[in-house]
């Protein structure tokens, strides 16, 4: 069994992955848009942070890019 962890925006505290930490330790240093407020995180340690970088041909994940996996 793992344990699911829900990673909140940074910003609006919306709740963007709800994954296990086995999941969500192979997304560590990649950037998720927030659905609700549009804000860039980037996953740092089990959690969200402001983005700084804003490299448009940067790979953003959201959830729906996950289903995909
Ligand atoms: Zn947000």
């Amino acid at each position: 069994m793992y344990s699911f962890k829900s990673l909140h925006c940074y910003n609006c505290r919306a709740v963007i992955l709800n994954l296990p930490e086995l999941e969500i330790s192979k997304l560590n240093g990649l950037n998720f848009v927030c659905d609700c407020c549009g804000h860039q995180n980037l996953l740092t340690e089990f959690k969200f942070y402001k983005s700084n970088n804003n490299d448009p041909q940067l790979n953003i994940f959201s959830m729906e890019n996950l289903t995909a996996f």
